[in-house]
């Protein structure tokens, strides 16, 4: 019906940054290779990221959005809610069934136009269901790398939690490739530990979901982690693209510094400060689009940073900006406000030693830059990669969700950081104190910033080597730009066998 483009509907998840931002760059690698792409979402998502589209469709590639909007009034959510950077648990819960009102006017689009395959994103495992039911190929999309979803099996199939008495005794992942990977039940995803629990029915239908997929596509790349790929698909029996890392295939500085959000300060004030720096000097320190911190832990973080002496950049985001609920903004619970030590913010800027960013940094820009020397992360798989993309050295202090799988992955197997030493899961719900010291945030800072002498030149090295093998993979005959062409390919080819039968 068409000039022969395979075609491609992208379902991305509706809200968090972390979800987003991948999901759009797969869906323009796609378009990019020669798939006809539809980018099924919200009004508010598609204006996010029309620009970037655009751009494309000058290239010549086809893409676009097809959008359908959100019930939002019914559930007593503001028009354009998926649009703030998080929201509270209540205001997510009326979020995600907003968005369960969307599934049947998507299918019958499906239906109606029947795309060569949907891509979609974990969170929306019901997909795997309609493409069995349209004979449409569903490829899961993931928002992490492999060695946290080996993890995972491993903890599903021998249950080493289950072995232990305490929360704080150690245990070994059993089947992995490497024997070295150690954790506790305070670090591990909570319904592992308590079956039935919140978050854990969704999870199981995710894996469920896994199961009925045509296909998963990660943005990793292969020789970040070989043997675990190797696990996903022999051990695990899974059909797995590696497509990453995304943001290496976008390469226009416009695009970099974007990203769907507006940046707090101009990206030319904060290249002129970097450049005013030695080379390697800074460190940037950024926890994601969701950032969980409690206020007591955020002023700890502020006095490490100031005591460690090290140039930072810090996005110290305002937890003001976050959607809540009547309710909750009646009772405060979730928004206590985040405040920084007195006089702090006059004095690191004045001696030039901080630049604090409120809400949003242009992180890959940062990252790439020659005197960024060093990243403080909450370990979320984007940051993880894109620190990696960029060859910068991790300290790594996550909070919740895979992240300190991605942790163990840059510790212990990579060997390009060093951990703050978060020992437990830790945000708003969970844990309001802190966890972390500002004495160990400091000493973590100075390490890797100067103290840690040869040890942090091999980490350097190390995550130079890896740059270079990420960039290898996403140019022209790397591994990644093969599996994307595979994928394509693949598409094809079932066209031509589908034909046959008719
Ligand atoms: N990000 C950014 N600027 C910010 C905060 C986040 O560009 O100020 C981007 C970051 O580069 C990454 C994504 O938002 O692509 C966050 O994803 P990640 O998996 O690191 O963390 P999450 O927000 O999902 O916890």
């Amino acid at each position: 019906s068409n000039d022969g483009k395979v075609e491609m509907f992208f379902l991305p998840w509706i809200v968090q940054r972390g979800h987003m931002i991948p999901a759009i760059d797969t869906a323009r690698v796609f378009a990019a290779h020669g798939a006809k792409v539809t980018i099924i979402t919200t009004p508010g998502y598609a204006q996010l990221f029309q620009k970037s589209i655009e751009r494309d469709q000058s290239l010549g590639h086809e893409i676009s959005f097809h959008t359908f909007k959100l019930p939002t009034a019914e559930f007593g959510l503001p028009e354009g809610w998926e649009n703030l950077l998080a929201g509270s648990l209540g205001m997510m819960e009326k979020l995600y069934l907003a968005i369960q009102k969307l599934q049947q006017p998507i299918e019958q689009f499906i239906r109606e136009r029947r795309p060569d395959c949907i891509v979609s994103d974990m969170f929306h495992p019901w997909t795997a269901d309609v493409g069995a039911r349209l004979a449409v190929p569903r490829f899961l999309l993931y928002v992490t790398g492999l060695f946290s979803l080996c993890c995972e099996e491993s903890l599903r199939r021998y249950a080493p939690q289950d072995k232990v008495n305490s929360d704080a005794e150690s245990f070994a992942l059993p089947g992995l490739p490497d024997d070295n990977i150690v954790f506790t039940k305070s670090k591990i995803p909570y319904w592992f530990t308590k079956k039935g629990t919140g978050y854990g029915q969704f999870a199981d239908n995710i894996i469920e979901s896994e199961l009925k997929s045509y296909g998963i596509i990660i943005n990793s790349f292969y020789d970040l982690e070989p043997a675990y790929a190797e696990y996903f698909k022999n051990e695990m029996g899974r059909k797995l693209w590696l497509v990453g890392p995304v943001c290496l295939f976008n390469n226009a500085a416009e695009e970099k510094a974007e990203r769907g959000e507006k940046n707090s300060i101009d990206e030319g004030t904060i290249l002129k400060w970097l450049d005013s720096k030695q080379p390697k000097s800074v460190i940037y320190v950024s926890f994601g689009s969701q950032s969980s911190m409690v206020p007591e832990q955020f002023l700890e973080l502020a006095h490490a940073l100031e005591a460690s002496g090290c140039p930072f950049i810090w996005v110290a985001r305002d937890m003001s900006e976050y959607g809540q609920d009547e309710k909750e903004k009646k009772e405060g619970s979730e928004n206590r406000g985040k405040k920084l030590p007195e006089g702090f913010e006059e004095r690191v800027t004045k001696s030039g030693q901080g630049l604090i960013l409120k809400k949003w940094a242009p992180q890959l820009l940062i990252l790439e830059h020659a005197n960024t020397g060093g990243f403080l992360t909450h370990s979320g798989w984007n940051s993880v990669i894109e620190g990696i993309g960029a060859g910068v050295p991790m300290i790594t202090w996550p909070f919740i969700a895979d992240q300190f799988f991605n942790e163990s992955l840059v510790v212990d197997v990579l060997k390009i950081g060093i951990r703050v030493g978060n020992e437990k899961w830790s945000s708003y719900i969970w844990e309001p104190k802190v966890n972390v010291t500002r004495e160990k945030v400091e000493a973590a800072v100075k390490w890797l910033m100067g103290g840690g002498g040869d040890e942090v030149k091999e980490m350097r090295r190390r995550v130079k080597e890896l740059r270079e093998k990420a960039k290898k993979a996403a140019n022209p005959g790397g591994s990644s730009n093969a599996d994307i062409i595979a994928l394509i390919n693949d598409l094809k080819s079932r066209r031509t066998i589908c034909a046959n039968n008719f």
